[in-house]
């Protein structure tokens, strides 16, 4: 065994997918991060709202690789006598009740508090107990979704040091499926942080990065990109990869004239979402190195999509969206394929060692 052996791409997407780091309470991810990023960066920040930002080597003009460390989640809006904790979403809501791609219902929970963790199950009374009466209703309330935490009172969840206010996570564990998926919660979007840590490792101690490369994880994207806003208020760059979830039409349901992108066949690069049309020349670079390489890619416009790298268009960095085919996106079963990870990672190692002016 050599004394750097790389850590695989499943070891590093179960190990980021399995912190809790829900918008606003992103700690345990972005502490993960910095400790692991200063093993091998030059350089590690914490910006004052909590954005990572490590410094992997080179020099050059700044190319930075971004992924966002929050995931969605809901949030404790008020406590039962009997101990059940109500929620309120993420975002926000004017229907009243979870769209239907998004089913918090019987998931093991997790919720965070100032001083830990508590786990509890998201629930809705059974049919048993209501019968037929919530079958007349199209789709679940808010208030018909709460968290049983095992206790039998008010008093019991305060000390526990729950309260509203505190974030719910869905909590299942991330695994294997098939051959080459993998399967879990947070995919959206700590596998970016995961191929972004492995490129990171790759470059590091190369004194031939025609770059200066960093590596940035930024706070509460998924309710309107708020980190990613003030990154280069901490640092200027001119380039940046956004590593993100895909959208493919590759299941039942979706209309492939709309969603063309399939998993497992390879990185997607996106010209436009709802949020910004992304850098046209830098995207046309990355679709001919990966051409030149023989590493597929996919190319397509996401609707119903936006990221963080419109902000960072609109503070003035020139930005292309790399995205890693992703099925059920926004749900506790987001699923992504290793090898389009190790395209993704492949593709960002060759941007980086090679020169621009080629
Ligand atoms: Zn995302």
């Amino acid at each position: 065994m050599s004394a750097r052996e790389e850590v695989t791409i499943f070891d590093l997407v179960k190990t980021l997918t399995e912190l809790p780091g829900p918008v606003g309470h992103e700690d345990a991810v972005q502490d993960w991060l910095a400790a692991h990023w200063g093993r091998f960066a030059q350089e590690v920040r914490r910006t004052r709202v909590d954005n990572v930002l490590a410094r992997v080597g080179g020099s050059g003009r700044r190319l930075l690789i971004l992924g966002h460390a929050d995931e969605i989640c809901l949030l404790v809006k008020s406590v039962t006598d009997g101990g059940f904790l109500h929620l309120a979403p993420y975002y926000a809501d004017t229907l009243g009740h979870a769209p239907r791609w998004f089913m918090p219902a019987s998931q093991p929970a997790l919720v965070l508090t100032a001083g830990g963790h508590v786990e509890g199950i998201i629930a809705t009374a059974s049919g048993h107990v209501v019968g037929g009466r919530n079958s007349k209703k199209e789709q679940l309330e808010w208030n018909d979704l709460f968290v049983d935490l095992g206790v039998r009172s008010r008093a019991e969840v305060e000390d526990l040091g729950v309260h509203p206010g505190c974030r719910v996570i869905w909590n299942p564990p991330t695994r294997r499926l098939g051959k080459r998926g993998i399967v879990g919660k947070a995919m959206d979007d700590r596998v970016a942080l995961a191929i972004a840590t492995l490129a990171g490792e790759r470059l590091t101690g190369r004194d031939d990065l025609p770059y200066e490369v960093w590596l940035a994880s930024t706070i509460q994207e998924e309710n309107g990109l708020i980190g990613a806003s003030s990154l280069v208020d901490e640092l200027s760059f001119d380039l940046c990869i956004n590593l993100e979830v895909g959208l493919t039409g590759d299941i039942p349901g979706p209309d492939e004239r709309d969603f063309p992108a399939r998993l497992g066949a390879g990185p997607t690069l996106v010209y436009k979402d709802n949020s910004c049309h992304y850098s046209r020349r830098l995207t046309d670079r990355l679709v001919a190195l990966a051409r030149e390489r023989g590493i597929p890619v996919q190319q397509a416009i996401f609707q119903n999509f936006g990221s963080d790298g419109a902000e960072m268009i609109r503070r003035g960095v020139e930005t292309a969206l790399l995205a890693y085919p992703t099925r059920y996106t926004h749900s506790a079963i987001e699923l992504v394929d290793e090898d389009d990870l190790m395209a993704c990672v492949e593709l960002i190692v060759a941007f980086a060692t090679t020169a621009a002016d080629r």
